[in-house]
């Protein structure tokens, strides 16, 4: 039982700003004069497309979504989004390029198969994901109808700190887990999208940020929901949308916004992350897990070695009030997930927790 807010590392669904959570529950039972929730209200309301446009519309400033995007919000989360790739991209020329750097690109990669020809045009599981593949590494396929990876592998730790450069084949990537956490180059990117659980809103959608040129080539079989035409054509309203997640979605681009926006969240995520690896890279308990040129700034991994003494940390740390930093199943150790809305503080503390651990229990 916890009386206060706890500093919560979960990799997603993860904390939200304190500022958003208080804003959300003041305007729960009666949004601005209106009588009713937005959880209640009609997706065609005047009042709720209202929020819809608003938040449309900072989110494209935020972002610095340039005009020729698409931006569609779409059901099925991330994992929807490894099927409507192909489904959309895929007869462009029958194949596609993957970069396998962790479970989730993986997973895309097998999905992906069901719809065409699929090249693993590059991978990091010799050493079990700690490493992204440097670009004289990419094996491409001029003839691709895209190439595909994730930014930010969530599980294991990693981030492209580079835009991998692929000539006129549309780049397509995941950022699910590391979208809004610094400026990026849209113009890059054929689509660029994420599942908004961690660094946006609470889960339940989808946003597409689609190139308008990449509309239209879909495969016959593709489900209306998933057919990015469509959903552009009807403004992401097709049938009923995530409606209160969209509404969060809009207080979160707004909390950044007032941070200052993706530079600040930049500034933010170096700090935080910066604290946790010095303090990582001289522990003599814990190292990270990551080589050290991919290392996260969202999901800080690391371990002492030995499952047993990984286990009692974790447990010391729940007991603190440190919560969710087991690592995921698949790999073991731990996990510090330090989104957006993760405090300065909450990882200073953190960090402080560590070093005494250390010191009572080496
Ligand atoms: N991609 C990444 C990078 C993820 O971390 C996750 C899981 N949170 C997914 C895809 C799958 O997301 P979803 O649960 O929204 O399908």
């Amino acid at each position: 039982m916890f009386t206060e807010r706890v500093y919560n590392f979960s990799a997603g669904p993860s904390m939200l700003p304190l500022p958003v959570l208080e804003q959300a529950a003041a305007e729960m039972t009666n949004y601005r004069g209106t009588g009713m929730s937005v959880a209640e209200m009609s997706h065609r309301s005047k009042m709720y497309l209202e929020i819809f446009e608003t938040m449309k519309t900072d989110l494209r400033r935020v972002m610095r979504i340039p005009d020729e995007y698409e931006i569609l919000f779409m059901h099925g989360g991330a994992t929807g989004q490894f099927a409507a790739i192909p489904m959309n991209l895929m007869p462009l020329t029958g194949k596609a390029d993957y970069a396998v750097t962790g479970n989730f690109s993986k997973i895309a990669s097998q999905e992906a198969k069901k719809y065409g020809e699929v090249n693993i045009a590059a991978s990091s599981e010799d050493k079990d994901h700690t490493y992204i593949p440097q670009q004289d590494a990419l094996r491409l396929a001029p003839d691709a109808s895209y190439f595909y990876y994730c930014a930010n592998n969530t599980i294991y730790g990693t981030e492209w700190h580079y835009v991998p450069a692929t000539g006129a084949v549309p780049l397509v990537c995941d950022m699910s887990s590391n979208i809004m956490s610094r400026p990026v180059d849209i113009s890059k990117f054929g689509i660029v999208y994420a599942g908004v659980q961690k660094n946006m809103a609470p889960a339940g959608v989808a946003v597409v940020i689609v190139r308008k040129d990449l509309l239209g080539h879909e495969m016959p079989i593709t489900p209306r929901i998933f057919s990015y035409k469509t959903t552009a054509e009807k403004d992401s309203m097709l049938n009923t949308p995530p409606c209160y997640t969209l509404y969060m979605l809009g207080l979160v681009v707004k909390w950044v916004e007032e941070q200052g926006g993706l530079e600040a969240m930049e500034q933010l995520r170096t700090e935080r992350a910066g604290m946790l690896y010095d303090f990582l890279d001289e522990s003599r308990l814990f190292h990270a897990c990551a080589e050290k040129s991919a290392r996260s700034g969202m999901n800080v991994t690391f371990r002492t070695g030995d499952e047993e003494k990984d286990a009692a940390f974790v447990k010391a740390a729940t007991e603190k009030g440190f919560l969710n930093l087991k690592g995921h199943r698949l790999v073991g150790g731990m996990r510090a997930s330090i989104y957006n809305a993760m405090p300065v503080e909450g990882v200073r503390k953190l960090v402080d927790f560590m070093k005494d651990y250390e010191c009572n229990n080496r």
